[in-house]
């Protein structure tokens, strides 16, 4: 039982305000208070139950509250919650290096565990750079990225991350990092067809190496399928072709981000497994990895890179929480139920049903413009006119509308809207990997009723 003591020592002042209120601005209505949370459901205090229909940040993939998980932490906290790698290996933490390898595939060899999705990619993006200086290679450490992207929100992230509105506002404090076009799929530039414009977004990352000097080129950076940058945007095979053949001409390495699209999301392990030739030389996870039990993200690397760098005296990088035995020991428990409940698989049958669904769901509203996504790492697109394919009004911010009508309706929509909708707006359609096909059409129905609402209000 949370007393009233208990509660505002969590943040709420006497006046009402909150230390925990920094992400709204001053008046803003307050969100529910959750309570529980089981399989694809969370209840509020009042009772109220919404459908966790982007598992939280795309995050919750084997549902809530799995007991044998719960299980496995609790067996872990006992044993021990903390012990710090350099002083101790962690069984748990050895067992999750070899799974995730496994599951990853030749060339990702090596594992190295931290906290969350940004942690992993500055030590990915460090990784690459200390490999580049002990391989006699200094004059290499600019990382080209994509824009729109996301990459995470700390300040050696947010250099790679393609969000105008953030550099606005951060820009200075960051050192700025070449950017090439992401070949969005719905709005494409005249004269371009799909196919066209992802050959020019390949173009201009060779000709950004060329520019920028190939030998100052560390690495490119790209999420394989954009969460929030691009709404699940799913590229061909030609662009992956394209893209590795570049990387592999000018000796610059290529990074999956796959905190969002990895761990069994789009139908396959990696994002990288539906296409063999993009061959990604890092790849960073998170989110799903441990399933929102406990905090953690991973960078995997090929032997040659770690070696290098454990033969130079060590990665010289580490935070408090890496290789976090309690983390690991969870993660092996996420592990074991997606194998368990065949959950990759299960992301592709339920992601080609809810597309399905979706699409029908497309047919009937005047607001989703299209449906795309491989697996469970869907979106759709919200526009003001399917014909012209014209994007709502930029300061109606239809996506924080839709996230406010669906919470009404008891669906939980995570939204949050990069580069000011200056690329459309979306919705992430991401539930978990262990909903069922009713609980997919709940889904649906719930999404249908917040789309009509925000129908009406822009009509
Ligand atoms: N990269 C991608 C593709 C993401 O989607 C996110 C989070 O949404 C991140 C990086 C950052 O991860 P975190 O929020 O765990 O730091």
């Amino acid at each position: 039982m949370q007393t009233a003591t208990a509660r505002r020592t969590v943040g709420d002042t006497p006046a009402g305000g909150s230390v925990l209120g920094f992400y709204a601005p001053k008046g803003t209505p307050r969100p529910p208070r959750v309570a529980r949370a089981e399989g694809v459901f969370l209840w509020d205090e009042d009772g109220r139950r919404y459908l966790d229909a982007t598992s939280g940040a795309v995050v919750t993939n084997i549902g809530h509250g799995n007991p044998a998980v719960l299980q496995a932490m609790q067996a872990q906290a006992r044993k021990v919650t903390f012990a710090y790698p350099r002083f101790f290996e962690s069984e748990d933490s050895i067992a999750l290096a070899d799974r995730v390898c496994a599951l990853a595939g030749p060339g990702l060899d090596r594992a190295f565990f931290v906290s969350g999705g940004s942690e992993a990619n500055e030590s990915a993006l460090k990784l690459a750079r200390q490999y580049a200086v002990v391989s006699g290679q200094p004059g290499r450490w600019k990382v080209i990225s994509r824009n729109p992207s996301y990459h995470g929100a700390t300040l050696g992230a947010l250099t790679v991350t393609g969000d105008a509105s953030a550099h606005a506002l951060y820009g200075p404090m960051l050192r700025a990092q070449p950017k090439v076009a992401a070949p969005l799929s719905y709005r494409v530039p005249d004269g371009h067809s799909v196919e066209s414009f992802e050959a020019a977004c390949a173009q201009a990352l060779e000709d950004t190496i060329v520019r920028e000097g190939a030998d100052s080129v560390l690495a490119f950076i790209l999420e394989p399928i954009g969460g929030l940058s691009t709404g699940a945007v799913v590229s061909s095979p030609a662009y992956f072709r394209a893209v590795r053949e570049i990387c592999d001409r000018h000796g610059v390495l290529l990074v999956f981000d796959e905190i969002m699209s990895g761990a069994g999301r789009t139908g396959r392990f990696l994002a990288a497994h539906h296409w063999p030739e993009a061959r990604p030389d890092l790849v960073t996870l998170a989110k799903g990895l441990a399933a929102g039990y406990t905090p953690l993200g991973a960078v995997l690397a090929p032997e040659r890179i770690v070696d290098a760098v454990a033969a130079s005296g060590g990665f010289v990088h580490g935070h408090t929480y890496f290789t976090n035995p309690l983390s690991c020991a969870v993660a092996n428990a996420v592990l074991d139920e997606v194998v368990r409940q065949d959950l990759v698989a299960r992301a592709q049958a339920a992601g080609a049903y809810l597309k399905d669904r979706l699409h029908a769901l497309a047919a009937r509203s005047p607001l989703v413009g299209d449906v795309r996504g491989l697996g469970l790492l869907g979106a759709i697109e919200l526009v003001a006119d399917k014909a012209s394919r014209r994007a709502l009004p930029v300061d109606f911010n239809a996506p924080a509308r839709l996230t406010e009508h669906g919470l009404r309706h008891g669906i939980a929509l995570y939204n949050r809207r990069a580069n000011r909708g200056e690329f459309g707006d979306f919705q992430m359609v991401t539930p978990p990997l262990t909903a069922s096909d009713a609980e997919l059409d709940l889904l649906v129905e719930l999404l249908e009723r917040a789309l009509a609402d925000l129908h009406d209000e822009v009509r």
